[in-house]
């Protein structure tokens, strides 16, 4: 039996709400989209969510207290809060720069948390 369900696209501004029949792993159809670029987006938020999880840690020794980082692509949605408690009491040692691979593959998931941002060594 199929069920319907209103997801926001967020791939442009436009922001279209919208509306999918779905059954098992499989889109019947969708409605209120302006364009097909939605498709992907809504298959993805249904079967496989995924997040770019984004926080700050800790730097020893640095010109500044934090460094930010994220995740170089999405990582599941239910392992976001695994992947955060991963990170507790983790610093990063100065100096850091853009780039840098603070942990490769986050909890397993494939993605490498990197930092977003230099920090100098004091
Ligand atoms: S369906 Fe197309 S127009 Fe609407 S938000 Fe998604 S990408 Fe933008």
């Amino acid at each position: 039996m199929s069920e319907t369900t209103t997801i926001v696209c967020v791939v442009c501004p436009v922001s279209c709400a919208v509306q999918v029949e779905f059954e098992g792993n499989g889109i019947i159809r969708t409605d209120h989209n302006q364009c097909k670029l939605a498709l992907e987006y809504v298959n993805d938020e249904l079967f496989d969510p995924r997040r770019t999880l984004t926080t700050s840690l800790a730097v020893d020794g640095g010109a500044k207290p934090l460094v930010s980082v994220k995740t170089d692509h999405g990582i599941p949605k239910h392992r976001v809060m695994e992947a955060m408690q991963s990170l507790s009491g983790l610093h990063v040692q100065a100096p850091v720069h853009i780039g840098d691979v603070i942990v490769p593959n986050l909890i397993g998931t494939g993605a490498d948390l990197v930092a977003t941002r230099n920090v100098a060594a004091a």
